[in-house]
C-alpha cells in the first residue's frame, strides 16, 4: 500500500481521524478511513467515499474485487490487519457477523474506531461493541436502509441507522454521511441493528403480500405489469395506517380512530381463503396473520383496530 493514510496514523488515530493529509488549495480536509469487505455494498460505500475525496484504504477476502476501487484511487492493504493499522476510522461491510470475528481476529484494534456495517442482530451489535471495548477500539453499529445503486445518490433517499456513543457518532458524522445520509438512534449499540431489522421485517411482510396478490392473477388474463402500479400504489396508500397502530400501542386503547374494526376484518378471511382457494393458491403466506386476528378477536373485542396481534407475537 502506499501508507498515505499510515502517516497521518498518530498515537491516537482516533482523534487522528478527523485531521488527514493536506488538502488541495481551498477544499476541507476529508478523513482518510479503511474499509474492510468491498463485496456489492462495501464496493458501493467505498466508491462514495473516494468520489467524496476521502482517502481511503481497502481490503478484501478476495484480493481479485479490490481492483475496481484501486483503480479508482483506493489503497490495497495486503491483509485485514494491515488495513486496520492504516487509520483510525475502520468500517466494516462483511457479510455476516461470524465474517467480522475472522476478518479483525489478528488485527490491533487499539485506538481505533470500529464502524460495523453488517448486518446483524442487537444482541450481536452489543456483544460486538463490549468485543471491541475489550480491545480497546470504540465502537459504532450500523444499519444501512438501501441497496447498492442508492449509494452515493443523494436523491434516492438511502440513510444508515447509527447507534452508540454519541460523541463518537458526532465525530466522524461528516465522513459517515458521504455515501448515505445518516440517523442516529441512540446509546444502546444494538438500536441501529433493532430499527434496521424491524424495517426489514416489515418489508418482508409487504413483499409477502405482494407474491400472493401475483400468485392470485396466475393464470388470469391480468398481467403481472398492469397489477404492479395498483399495487405500488394501494401499498403507498396504506402505508401510513403505522401512525395510528402507534398512537393505538401508546395510548393502550385499541379501538382509538378505528375506521376498519376487527371484527368486521375477521368476518372477510373467508373471502381470502376461498378466493385463494378457487386460484389454486396457496394460504401460507397469509394464513398465519388471519389466525392472529382470529385469535385476538377471541380475547379482544370486535370494534378494536389490528393493533392487537402486537401483544399476541410478544412471548
Ligand atoms: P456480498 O455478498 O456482495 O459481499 C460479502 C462480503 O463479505 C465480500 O467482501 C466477501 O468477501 C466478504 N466475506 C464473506 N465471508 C467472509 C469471511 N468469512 N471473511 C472475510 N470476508 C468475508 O454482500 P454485500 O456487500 O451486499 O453485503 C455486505 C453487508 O451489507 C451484509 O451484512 C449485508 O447484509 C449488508 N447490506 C447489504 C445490502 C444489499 O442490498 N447488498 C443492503 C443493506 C445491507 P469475498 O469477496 O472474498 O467473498
Amino acid at each position: 500500500m502506499t501508507h498515505k493514510a499510515v502517516e497521518h496514523t498518530t498515537e491516537n488515530p482516533a482523534e487522528a481521524a478527523d485531521h488527514t493529509a493536506a488538502p488541495a488549495a481551498g477544499s476541507t480536509p476529508k478523513t482518510p478511513l479503511t474499509l474492510l469487505g468491498l463485496g456489492a455494498m462495501g464496493t458501493a460505500l467505498g466508491r462514495a467515499w473516494l468520489a467524496a475525496g476521502h482517502p481511503l484504504t481497502v481490503w478484501n477476502c478476495t484480493a481479485a474485487r479490490t481492483g475496481a476501487l484501486a483503480a479508482e484511487g483506493a489503497t490495497v492493504a495486503a491483509s485485514a490487519a494491515e488495513a486496520v493499522a492504516a487509520n483510525g476510522l475502520v468500517v466494516l461491510c462483511l457479510l455476516d457477523d461470524d465474517s467480522v470475528e475472522q476478518t479483525l481476529a489478528d488485527a490491533d484494534l487499539t485506538g481505533r474506531d470500529v464502524v460495523n456495517l453488517v448486518t446483524g442482530t442487537p444482541g450481536q451489535a452489543r456483544d460486538r461493541a463490549a468485543w471491541a471495548a475489550a480491545r480497546g477500539a470504540r465502537y459504532l453499529d450500523g444499519g444501512i436502509m438501501a441497496v447498492p445503486p442508492m449509494i452515493g445518490v443523494p436523491e434516492a433517499g438511502a440513510y444508515v441507522f447509527y447507534s452508540g456513543s454519541a460523541e463518537l457518532f458526532e465525530q466522524h458524522r461528516a465522513t459517515l454521511a458521504a455515501p448515505a445520509a445518516v440517523r442516529w438512534v441512540g446509546e444502546d449499540p444494538g438500536y441501529a441493528a433493532l430499527h434496521d431489522v424491524a424495517l426489514l421485517s416489515a418489508m418482508y411482510g409487504m413483499f409477502a403480500g405482494a407474491a400472493h396478490a401475483f400468485a392470485l392473477i396466475g393464470e388470469e388474463d391480468v398481467t403481472p405489469s398492469s397489477l404492479a402500479p395498483l399495487l405500488a400504489d394501494w401499498l403507498a396508500a396504506m402505508a401510513p395506517a403505522v401512525h395510528q397502530t402507534a398512537a393505538q400501542l401508546e395510548a393502550g386503547d385499541y379501538t382509538l380512530g378505528v375506521v376498519s374494526n376487527l371484527g368486521m376484518q375477521v368476518a372477510g378471511v373467508p373471502t381470502f381463503l376461498r378466493t385463494a382457494e378457487e386460484q389454486q393458491v396457496s394460504p401460507e403466506l397469509l394464513s398465519p396473520y388471519f389466525e392472529l386476528m382470529r385469535r385476538r378477536l377471541e380475547v379482544g373485542s370486535a370494534g378494536e383496530d389490528l393493533v392487537g396481534v402486537v401483544g399476541l407475537l410478544r412471548q
